[in-house]
């Protein structure tokens, strides 16, 4: 089990384990949940910028603005219009084709839509289906295109078979032209993925005006630091939605920040709260027998006000930029036809950094894949970026010292039952590792399988999977990709920068 930071950290594979935070570290905001809030702050102002001037952008104040651990969501009012983005916004007809979105797909699917689609019937029940968590990545927008109508025609045959759904009164979405199938309403849209950088080169090069804490790639980073690829979070994604398409409720992956713009031409609604209630928002989850995780759910917000839970509420015009902090719950619905482009951010801050281990480790409770491979990353950081921050230093610090636990308390085990251990340095570009049957991050020792005896195909597994299989670990080459003094290396050579920022 783990050294629990909080109760629920308590064992995970019945092995002792020790967590890689430290709870006397946490830098997270101290937040009142048991004064009984009036209705006023239970709906609070959504923190808004108006840019004057691009000077504004890449002013410091915004980046301090925008990740401080108090302010859950920031919107940027016509973001794009200041900093001249092609990329949609007011008078966008242009850049919206350049975009890609072109008059004959949206032609295409308001044809479904007028048959069925009504939007009266909110069904704000917790359970929700959406097609948001498939990541359906389609090649072009004729296959977007494609796609809503074979998703149009399965939605007409599971609705058959559910019947009739309960109604509901509150949040009614604005009411569309009349159908008969009134109990239904759009669930779906579709992403684009936009990771190939020759193919979407002019579009992705318009994002480079952003100031540098928001861009896709950044010294200040996290993401910038995994080495490869993570679609959807190190690369850019176009949702294309239709009026009434649900996000539903989640945080994003390992608790990172997540750039959205809205590229017009319809609005998007959202609701986020703050990551100090996830775990209220979990419990409700669990009630209404939907996975937080994993599944999709879509909060009744009276059931969050009668749990003394503030909800930011607000519309994300086209031009507007959206920054979700760190943690932060949100869900969205767009209440027009609109394209958003988002993705990841982990900027190099305390508060970011220990969010993204919390759930790291949450993840391995659960049994989720962490998608952000944090140790990984963490030694990245520490070889390659200068920290100023004492705080996030210090984490960063805990964490190396964990991971040489780990691996040592690993490798004299290991020896002490004789199993050899190869060693095999890591070459330029090798991706992190994971289990294959657990989904856990696997660093430095390995244990690898050559499946079907092939000379090829070699699986990665983590000690405990490895030894489900055998437990004298015969078939199993452990492989070492640090060695002890490398690792001790970067963790001397790993200090503090004084003042000037962490990128
Ligand atoms: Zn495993």
């Amino acid at each position: 089990m783990r050294l629990p930071c909080s109760p629920r950290h308590a064992k995970v594979k019945g092995k002792f384990k020790e967590s890689y935070l430290s709870a006397a570290q946490s830098v997270k905001p101290l937040i009142n949940s048991e004064e009984k809030l009036p209705r006023d702050k239970l709906n609070p102002p959504t923190p808004s910028i108006y840019l004057e001037s691009k000077r504004d952008a890449f002013s410091p104040v915004l980046l301090q603005f925008c990740t401080d651990p108090k302010n859950p969501i920031t919107v940027i009012r016509g973001l794009a219009g200041s900093l001249r983005l092609k990329v949609g916004g007011t008078g966008c007809s242009r850049q919206c084709v350049a975009w890609g979105a072109g008059v004959g797909v949206w032609g295409e699917a308001l044809k479904v839509g007028c048959r069925r689609w009504d939007l009266r019937d909110g069904r704000d029940v917790w359970p929700c289906v959406a097609f948001h968590r498939e990541r359906a990545l389609v090649d072009s927008y004729e296959e977007w295109g494609r796609g809503v109508l074979l998703r149009d025609m399965q939605e007409d045959k599971e609705s058959d078979e559910e019947g009739d759904e309960p109604d509901s009164t509150t949040e009614t979405p604005p009411s569309s032209s009349a159908d008969q199938k009134s109990h239904q309403i759009i669930k779906f849209g579709t992403n684009i993925d936009l990771s190939d950088a020759k193919r979407w080169k002019p579009q992705l090069q318009e994002l480079l005006k952003l100031p540098a804490f928001m861009r896709v790639t950044s010294t200040g980073n996290m993401l910038s630091h995994v080495g490869h690829t993570i679609l959807g979070m190190n690369t850019v994604q176009l949702y294309m939605k239709v009026p009434g398409s649900r996000t539903p409720g989640h945080q994003e992956n390992n608790n990172f920040c997540s750039v959205n713009i809205n590229i017009g031409p319809g609005d998007c609604e959202w609701f986020a709260v703050h990551e100090h209630y996830w775990e209220t928002i979990s419990a409700f989850c669990d009630r209404h027998g939907v996975d937080y995780l994993t599944g999709s759910w879509w909060p009744i917000l009276e059931d969050l006000y009668k749990s003394n839970i503030p909800v930011y509420r607000f519309i994300q015009r086209p031009g507007d930029l959206v920054w979700i902090n760190a943690g932060t719950v949100h869900w969205v619905q767009a209440t027009g036809w609109c394209n958003n482009i988002a993705w990841n951010v982990g900027p190099l801050t305390a508060y970011q950094y220990q969010l993204a281990l919390e759930r790291y480790e949450w993840n391995e409770v659960k049994n989720v894949k962490s998608i952000v491979p944090m140790i990984h990353v963490s030694w990245n950081v520490a070889r390659t970026v200068k920290i100023s921050d004492p705080d996030l230093y210090k984490m960063i610090k805990y964490c190396l010292m964990q991971s040489i636990k780990h691996c040592q308390v690993l490798r004299a085990s290991l020896v002490r039952s004789g199993k050899k251990i190869a060693y095999q340095g890591r070459v330029k570009d090798e991706p992190a590792y994971y289990c294959n049957e657990c989904d856990v991050e696997v660093f430095n020792i390995l244990f690898v399988t050559s499946e079907n005896g092939s000379k090829n195909t070699y699986l990665v597994h983590c000690e405990d999977c490895a030894r489900q299989r055998s437990v004298a670990l015969h078939g199993v080459v452990v492989l070492e990709q640090y060695k002890t003094e490398e690792l001790m290396q970067i963790y001397d050579n790993f200090t503090l920068v004084r003042g000037g920022g962490s990128a």
